[in-house]
């Protein structure tokens, strides 16, 4: 067996799906499975759509080529990151809708749209607060014009992005000014908008209350199927798996060492300074697992008494002096991650990937 490995449990990750959407459908709202955290993974595309998302999202494009050759044209793929002007033909050919906020791209997409002889879906995301991606809702007049002329594009209704950049969390105050957005932007247009697409897994703790602002009819969820997470405040979704991944790695030396660098210190590999505790000696275990695999910060031990005391590019340093375990070397031990630490594993090539189906 090759280590460092990461489990993944599908069927953690499809009931997860399976508990999300049935809250959400029973309020009227469509999932979107986003599947940036697991590189747009096929087994785990396919565990939420088991599980009844109505799309897949992925921020990346080459993992959208990647499912919609699995996939087929049957699974609606949403493109997350809004795209870049050079990518435009392939964001068509590719995706069936894209989000979007700038002009100039929506008219580049419009372009592309008409060269190749499809039609392409867009969200157009507004910054409700957060500041991130979204037009300023005070430009939406000028954009509805120029969108009348786009006769390629298909004008689904607008979107916006939470607690990614500002933290700012989802609320009514947030909720209503989205959808009012989406009712001017209707008016303006003179159609129908299917979609509002509120938000991403921050919004869970809100789905679980049931106040959701009735409109709104779509989130995109990533992080809560995935870990079970919500991600405003990290935590656990009630009803939902948190143990769909585990991060295992292999003990290359046990050792009792002082806990005080000897001699005097600078900066480490990564131009941080640490600060060390004088805590006499202690045992510690090197496991051969570093930053080239995943995000070490972002892993918690699954063993009692395991302490993550630092890191490099191919090691982990972990304090085992108060762990029951009698450690052996050659042990692997095992790790959560947390989103950051998924994603390295994820996109690591020197992380081998294990899938389980139960
Ligand atoms: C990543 C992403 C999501 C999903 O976020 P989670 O917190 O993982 O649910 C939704 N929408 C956009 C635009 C994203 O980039």
């Amino acid at each position: 067996m090759s280590m460092p490995r990461l489990t993944i449990n599908l069927a953690k990750i499809s009931a997860n799906t399976t508990a999300i959407v049935a809250r959400a459908n029973s309020q009227g709202i469509g999932i979107i499975g986003v599947t940036k955290g697991c590189c747009g993974a096929l087994p785990v595309a396919r565990a939420m759509l088991d599980g009844g998302v109505s799309g897949l999202g992925d921020s990346r494009l080459a993992n959208l080529a990647r499912l919609r050759r699995q996939l087929g044209k049957s699974v609606p793929l949403y493109y997350l990151r809004l795209p870049m002007l050079g990518e435009v033909e392939k964001v068509v050919a590719i995706a069936d809708v894209s989000l979007n906020s700038q002009l100039e791209t929506l008219a580049a997409l419009n372009a592309a749209a008409a060269r190749l002889g499809k039609r392409h879906g867009v969200i157009i995301m507004v910054d409700v607060g957060d500041l991130r991606e979204g037009l300023w809702p005070d430009r939406l007049p000028l954009l509805s014009e120029q969108l009348q002329k786009m006769s390629s594009l298909d004008i689904l209704g607008v979107g916006t992005n939470l607690t990614c950049f500002g933290g700012v969390m989802p609320s009514q105050e947030n909720m209503a000014l989205l959808l009012e957005c989406q009712r001017e932007l209707a008016r303006r247009l003179r159609r129908e908008l299917p979609l509002v697409s509120g938000g991403n897994s921050s919004s869970l703790p809100l789905l679980w209350e049931d106040k959701i602002r009735p409109g709104i009819n779509q989130l995109r969820i990533g992080e809560g199927i995935l870990l079970g997470l919500e991600t405003a405040l990290r935590q656990p979704v009630p009803g939902l798996a948190q143990d769909a991944f585990v991060l295992e790695a292999e003990i290359i030396e046990l050792a009792s060492k002082p806990t005080l660098p000897i001699g005097p210190t600078a900066q480490n590999a990564f131009g941080e300074q640490p600060i060390w505790q004088d805590r006499g000696w202690r045992r510690r275990a090197l496991l051969a697992l570093g930053r080239q695999d995943t995000a070490p910060t972002g892993l918690t031990p699954l063993d009692e008494g395991v302490e993550i005391i630092g890191s490099s590019s191919d090691h982990l340093v972990v304090d085992i002096e108060d762990s029951g375990r009698k450690w052996q070397l050659g042990d692997t031990m095992a790790f959560r991650p947390g989103y950051g630490a998924l994603v390295g594993a994820m996109t690591s090539p020197y992380v081998a990937k294990r899938y389980m189906w139960r």
